[in-house]
């Protein structure tokens, strides 16, 4: 077992491992008491619980990966699925929503359950590892649709593979397909760095045109350990990215946000997207009002470099896609929502909050 997998497997999963390390709050013990960890799991890795300065209570690396009982708190128009992704599935493991690329879920654990993930119902979820047989027909599919030229691995992390069978999708999806363009989405890089290890980047190396979609939500998660697994993906010639998801009482502050995009332009990770909070069930306590979130998102937007700058995004719930909230799409505010026009014309509609 390589050092990382002995990491993965020992971190911390239980409210009796959590309470040994720290004191918890009301809130966070009364969610142990009332949950049914069925629903989404729990799991912190040393690294990333290192990061919590234990005497504020408003921590923000705290605040992502101890779950409060506010999780509990579902509001009517939250769902299990906001994105419709199961609308778009052709196959097993495949979310086709965009013409050129698609989502295949590699992967169906992640290291540190984020609180605020708004594809909830499918980390944890073991059945959402791929399958050989699945493998086969995902290749089959990219064979079949000429105009797919881009494949984005996610899941769960698929960086939580080992090495072995990692290496085994990527040869058979860049067989099936001259040219194809690879993305993988993964946390790995914040919450259990030492996963790059030099053998990892080899490999990685291989399947150039490769991005890399981190997701550094504030700057306290950028540690010199991060810093290193990203020099080290990046010396090999990956390309990395930024998605960084907009939370309430965690980044929602100009000058965070600033400093955080400032930083990871520094350490050549480019930021992409800024994503306004998705409609996933018990995450209304860290969403942002979206008029906020604009004004918020204009505040730093003229001053900082092109090159530091993320795209403001909302998936629109309902299956709109992605759209760009800067493009000021928003038609109208009626009856406590926001009416905006998604990129196919279409009205969705978002709440206010
Ligand atoms: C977000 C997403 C993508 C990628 O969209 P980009 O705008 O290219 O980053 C692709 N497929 C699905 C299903 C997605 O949710
Ligand atoms: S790493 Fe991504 S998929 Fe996993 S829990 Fe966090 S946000 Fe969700």
């Amino acid at each position: 077992m390589e050092s990382w997998e002995r990491n993965l497997s020992g971190r911390i999963t239980t409210l009796r491992e959590l309470e040994n390390r720290i004191e918890l709050f009301k809130e966070e013990r009364e969610f142990f008491r009332l949950s049914d960890a069925k629903d989404f799991p729990f799991s912190v890795t040393d690294h990333y619980f290192s990061l919590i300065k234990k005497e504020d209570p408003s921590d923000p690396v705290r605040l992502q990966c101890i779950p409060s009982v506010r999780e509990l708190d579902v509001k009517p128009y939250e769902v299990n699925d906001p994105l419709c992704d199961s609308e778009n599935m052709p196959g097993t493991g495949i979310i086709h929503r965009y013409r050129d690329r698609i989502l295949v879920l590699a992967s169906g654990i992640c290291a540190v359950y984020c609180r605020h993930c708004f594809r909830r119902y499918l980390p944890g979820n073991r059945d959402h590892r791929l399958q050989e047989e699945t493998l086969e027909q995902v290749a089959t599919y990219l064979k079949k649709n000429a105009l797919v030229e881009e494949v984005i691995l996610s899941g769960g992390d698929p960086l939580l593979l080992p090495d072995s069978f990692l290496g085994q999708i990527m040869e058979a999806l860049k067989r099936s397909k001259s040219g194809l363009t690879f993305r993988i989405g993964t946390r790995v890089p914040v919450v259990l760095p030492e996963r790059i290890t030099d053998e990892l980047a080899a490999l990685l190396r291989k399947f150039i045109p490769l991005y890399i979609i981190t997701q550094f939500n504030h700057p306290n998660e950028i540690s010199k350990e991060s810093i290193h697994a990203i020099n080290k993906l990046a010396d090999t010639g990956i390309v990395l990215l930024n998605q960084a998801v907009l939370l309430r009482g965690i980044n929602d502050d100009a000058r965070i946000l600033y400093t955080l995009f400032r930083m990871l332009a520094r350490l050549r990770v480019r930021p992409y997207y800024l994503f306004q909070g998705d409609l996933a069930c018990g995450t209304s306590h860290f969403r942002v009002n979206l008029e906020q979130g604009l004004r918020l998102f204009r505040a730093f937007d003229h001053h900082v470099s092109g090159l530091a700058r993320p795209v403001y995004a909302v998936d629109l719930p309902g299956g709109g896609g992605k759209i760009n909230l800067g493009d000021r799409v928003i038609r109208e505010k009626r009856d406590g929502w926001y009416l905006i026009e998604g990129n196919d014309g279409k009205i969705y509609r978002y709440p206010v909050e």
